[in-house]
């Protein structure tokens, strides 16, 4: 579902992505772990074109995104991104929050979208907040409709950068019970994140960044258990 080859980005003299290679099979479950400052949300931006890589390749959901033939706009319509903000819409209702994406991008009749933003909504247990405004909700439901709103283009993959940083403590496991069921369901995800329960329970593998590089990467119960860098272990004393 995602293959990436030497995959290199800089901001003005300053390389932040140093070579990435990685691969993401349809209906897996990657978590992104490392330090603040080593790259991991440039690294998921590239994947759904926010960023533009400096070189390397990037195929992901049947296109190359590095190809600059590719069209970037039908590239995100499959490559969903959930953020640490959720920047939903304040001035738009939750359930316009969640239409307007397949209403404007991909012409889908109003009625249609109301009818998939109501089954979404369900999904992530939000049932009854469609006239609602975002200001309305807490961090953890205004989270859980930005999954809808991502979920509500269709997509092949999710990205999530940090879904629960900016959650109070007691919501962080709403989140991430949503996000648990949809990996169930087989939704290939890469997730950047440090909820270590989350990784070891859902995660099927775990990529360490440091640096730029991705240092190490196994499955959670290896990774966490037997890390074989220094650097990984220093950081999972750190967090785990
Ligand atoms: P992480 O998510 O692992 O904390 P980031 O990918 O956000 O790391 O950032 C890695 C480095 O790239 C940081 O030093 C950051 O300042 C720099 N960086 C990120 N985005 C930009 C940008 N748009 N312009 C310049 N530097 C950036
Ligand atoms: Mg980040």
């Amino acid at each position: 579902m995602i293959n990436v080859r030497d995959l290199h980005k800089s901001f003005g003299d300053n390389e932040i992505l140093k070579g990435i290679s990685t691969h993401v099979e349809e209906k897996e479950v990657v978590v992104v772990i490392g330090p603040s400052g080593s790259g991991k949300s440039t690294f998921l931006r590239c994947l759904n074109g926010l960023e533009t890589a400096t070189s390397g390749e990037i195929e992901i959901a049947g296109m190359t995104l590095t190809d600059p033939k590719t069209n970037i706009h039908k590239l995100r319509q499959h490559v969903g991104m959930v953020f640490q903000q959720f920047n939903l819409f304040k001035h738009l209702t939750i359930l316009e929050n969640i239409t307007i994406g397949p209403r404007k991008v991909k012409k889908i009749p109003a009625a249609e979208a109301n009818r998939i933003a109501r089954e979404l909504l369900a999904k992530v247990g939000l049932v009854g907040k469609e006239a609602n405004y975002p200001d309305e909700l807490s961090g953890g439901q205004q989270q859980r409709v930005a999954i809808a709103r991502a979920l509500a283009m269709g997509p092949n993959v999710m990205l999530f950068d940090e879904p629960t940083s900016a959650l109070d403590p007691e919501m962080v496991g709403e989140v991430l019970q949503v996000m648990k069921a949809l990996a169930v369901e087989g939704m290939t995800m890469v997730v950047v994140t440090h909820e270590m329960g989350f990784a070891r329970e859902v995660g099927h593998r775990v990529v360490f960044m440091d640096d730029g590089l991705i240092l190490e990467e196994g499955p959670p119960s290896e990774l966490f258990s037997n890390p074989q860098r220094n650097r990984t272990k220093s950081f999972l004393a750190k967090i785990l």
